[in-house]
C-alpha cells in the first residue's frame, strides 16, 4: 500500500459512474514503479457537479485529472484553454493544472496513433482508413489520423447521419473523408483500403461471440485491423482477420498509451508503457 505524506501530488478521473474504470490500476503502477510521490484517485462526479469539482482542481491544486463519461464535451466551457486536436475531436479526456490554468486535451486519438507505431512501427501518413462507428472513441481516431496524415476516410455507421457529422469534423483537416452504408462494402473496395479500425462495441465481453460487425468474406491479406475493444484482448473481429492473413491490433495498445500521454503531462516523465501494459494484462487476462 503506497504511503500517503504531506508532499504526495494528487491525479484521478472525474466521472459518473467511475466504479469500472482502470485508470487508478494503470496510474498507480506506474507511479510506483518510477518511485514517484503521487496518487490517483476515482472521483465520482455528479453531472450537476462539474462546475464544482473543476473549481476543485484549482482550489485542490490537484496537478490534473481524466475526464470520462458523462463530462468529456461539457467539461470544456470551464478550461482556460482546450488543444485544437480536443476542440476537433468535440471532447476532452484530459486535464492538466499549470499554475491556476487549467488545459484540455484529449488523449484518445494520440493513444491510437503512438500505440500503432509504438506496437507495429505502423504510420498513419499516406493511408486509407475504413472507420466503423462514429462515437466518441471514433471521433478522437478519425480527427488524429487525418491530423497524422491519412489520405482518405471512409466512415460507415448504423447512424448515417452521425457518420456525416464525424466527417465535417474530420474534412476540416484537409483529409478526404467519405460516408458509406454497410452495404456498399465491396471485395473492390476493400482492396483499395490499408486499414480497417472497428470503434464499435461489438465483441466485447461478456458478448464474445458476436458477429463481427464486417464480414469476415471483406478482410483480406493486405490489411491491417484494429479493433478497439480490449477485453478480451483477440475479439471475434481479430480471429477473422488472422484467418484472413491480415495483420492484428487489439485496442489495449491504445488504452495504454492515452494514460501515457496523460502521465507525461502531469509529471513531466516518459510513462514505464510495459508496466502499465503488464498491470493490465494481469487484471484484464490473467488474474480474474
Ligand atoms: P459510443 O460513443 O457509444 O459509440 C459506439 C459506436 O459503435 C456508435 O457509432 C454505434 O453506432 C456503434 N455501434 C454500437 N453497437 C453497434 C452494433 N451492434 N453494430 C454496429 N455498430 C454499433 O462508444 P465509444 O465511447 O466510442 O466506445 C466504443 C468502443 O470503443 C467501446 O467498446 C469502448 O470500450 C472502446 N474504446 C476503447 C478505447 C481504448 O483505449 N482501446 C478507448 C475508447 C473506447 P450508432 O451511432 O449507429 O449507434
Amino acid at each position: 500500500m503506497k504511503v500517503i505524506d504531506g508532499k504526495t501530488k494528487l491525479t484521478g478521473l472525474f466521472g459518473w459512474p467511475v466504479g469500472h474504470t482502470f485508470s487508478p490500476l494503470l496510474h498507480n503502477s506506474a507511479f510506483e514503479r518510477l518511485g514517484l510521490n503521487y496518487v490517483y484517485l476515482p472521483f465520482a462526479v455528479q453531472p450537476e457537479s462539474l462546475a464544482e469539482a473543476v473549481e476543485s482542481i484549482r482550489a485542490l491544486n490537484i496537478c490534473g485529472v481524466n475526464v470520462t463519461i458523462p463530462h468529456k464535451e461539457k467539461i470544456m466551457p470551464y478550461l482556460d484553454k482546450v488543444d485544437e486536436a480536443a476542440r476537433l475531436i468535440g471532447a476532452v479526456n484530459t486535464v492538466v493544472n499549470d499554475n491556476g490554468r487549467l488545459i484540455g486535451y484529449n488523449t484518445d486519438g494520440p493513444g491510437f496513433a503512438a500505440s500503432l507505431k509504438d506496437e507495429l512501427s505502423y504510420s498513419l501518413a499516406g493511408k486509407r482508413m475504413l472507420l466503423i462507428g462514429a462515437g466518441g472513441a471514433a471521433k478522437a481516431v478519425a480527427v488524429q489520423s487525418a491530423l497524422s496524415g491519412l489520405k482518405e476516410l471512409v466512415i460507415v455507421n448504423r447512424n448515417t447521419d452521425k457518420a456525416r457529422l464525424l466527417a465535417d469534423s474530420a474534412a476540416k483537416t484537409g483529409c478526404s473523408v467519405s460516408v458509406l452504408d454497410f452495404a456498399a462494402l465491396n471485395q473492390d473496395l476493400m482492396h483499395k483500403i490499408d486499414l480497417v479500425v472497428d470503434t464499435s462495441p461489438v465483441g466485447m465481453y461478456p458478448n464474445v461471440e458476436a458477429e463481427p460487425v464486417i464480414a469476415p468474406e471483406l478482410l483480406h491479406s493486405g490489411l491491417l485491423v484494429c479493433d478497439l475493444v480490449y477485453n478480451p484482448e483477440k475479439t471475434v473481429l481479430l480471429k477473422a482477420a488472422e484467418k484472413a492473413g491480415a495483420v492484428t491490433w487489439s485496442g489495449l495498445g491504445m488504452l495504454v498509451q492515452q494514460g501515457a500521454l496523460a502521465f507525461q503531462y502531469w509529471t513531466g516523465m516518459a510513462a514505464p508503457v510495459e508496466i502499465m501494459t503488464k498491470a493490465l494484462k494481469d487484471y484484464l487476462y490473467e488474474k480474474r
